[in-house]
């Protein structure tokens, strides 16, 4: 681990021209682990760009970040030294930037998922013990010596405070809060992410929440809870699937489910799952089921066909 963190250090110190690049959907930790090392490069004079596959849309709630850094990948120019892929290693996950990828001279790869696809990238850093990508970047970033000042530091909180669930996950280390007391020493307010992470939402989010729980099923024997989120109710509330990230943590609350599982529809007989788990089930073998991935407690896949043919498939894993 050391040593592969040493040597991604040593080529990104060496890289005049760097992009980095976080999953499709980025999520607070994709997009604080891009833009942290995306902002702590330029603020070192290198020609640094963040960038993610389309479609092209930063969650709201993400609107107190620096993204001075992010661009649409159409946008990347063609000659860069070396291309960071964040808090994914798998190269589905990058949507259309995949291609940036594949130009790249060099690739550095910074991760903490169990799926990972073992050709991608020349350098990886892939630590599953990590509570989230941005803690892996906070070591780089410590091994290059780069400042952290008070927007790197809040981006980088802004992933540690979302994948660890506020703290409260297994993932939750000794060393995750270190790095969070030295992240509040650079001078980040908490209430500022906490409030716009966790504490805003447009009216319209209450009635799709609505919605969504009041068709919520559960299997009492299976111990699953799951529902639906069609492109209706998103419509109906001018709502965009990006606003809808919070659902999944409302329905994983039944105490009765082991596992919950969050279906929106995305096209036609097409929905993107989330799957979570309280820790007895390995619900990233059920998202790969799908094709999917993620963690042992929080995964997710696309799948097409009928609702009632992917549940089949979560319950056989189950069962
Ligand atoms: P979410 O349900 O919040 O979209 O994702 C939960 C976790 O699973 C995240 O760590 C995310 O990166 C991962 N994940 C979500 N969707 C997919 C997918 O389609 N493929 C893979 N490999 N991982 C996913
Ligand atoms: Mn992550």
């Amino acid at each position: 681990m050391t040593e592969a963190l040493r040597a991604a250090a040593r080529v990104i110190d060496a890289a005049d021209s760097l992009v980095v690049m976080g999953h499709i959907g980025p999520d607070g930790d994709a997009l604080g682990s891009m833009l942290a090392i995306s902002g702590a490069a330029a603020k070192q004079g290198k020609e640094a760009y963040a960038t993610f596959g389309e479609p092209f849309v930063v969650g709201k709630q993400f609107r107190y970040l620096d993204t001075s850094t992010l661009i649409p990948p159409g946008k990347v120019p063609d000659e860069i030294d070396l291309a960071v892929v964040v808090d994914t290693s798998v190269k589905s996950r990058l949507g259309n930037a995949a291609a940036i990828v594949e130009k790249a001279r060099q690739v550095v790869v910074i991760d903490h998922h169990l799926s990972s696809d073992e050709d991608l990238g020349d350098f990886r850093v892939i630590d599953a013990n990590a509570g989230a990508a941005a803690q892996i970047v906070y070591r780089l970033l410590v091994e290059l010596r780069w400042e952290i000042d008070a927007e790197i530091a809040t981006a980088l909180y802004t992933g540690i405070v979302t994948d660890t669930g506020r703290f409260q996950y297994s993932s939750t280390s000794p060393e995750v809060h270190r790095i969070t007391a030295a992240l509040l020493e650079a001078g980040v307010e908490p209430p500022v992410v906490g409030q716009h992470v966790y504490e805003e939402a447009p009216f319209g989010y209450l009635r799709v929440a609505g919605a969504v729980l009041s068709r919520a099923q559960i299997d009492t024997e299976l111990r699953i809870v799951w529902s639906l989120l069609t492109r209706d109710d998103l419509a109906q509330e001018q709502l965009r699937y990006e606003d809808a990230d919070g659902l999944i943590d409302l329905l994983r609350l039944a105490e009765e489910s082991d596992v919950a599982c969050l279906l929106r529809e995305v096209g036609e007989a097409k929905y993107k799952g989330s799957l979570r788990s309280r820790g007895r089930v390995d619900v990233s073998k059920i998202a790969g089921q799908f094709g999917g991935g993620g963690h042992h407690n929080a995964a997710g896949f696309v799948a097409e066909g009928d609702v009632s043919d992917i549940l089949a498939v979560i319950s056989a894993e189950v069962r």
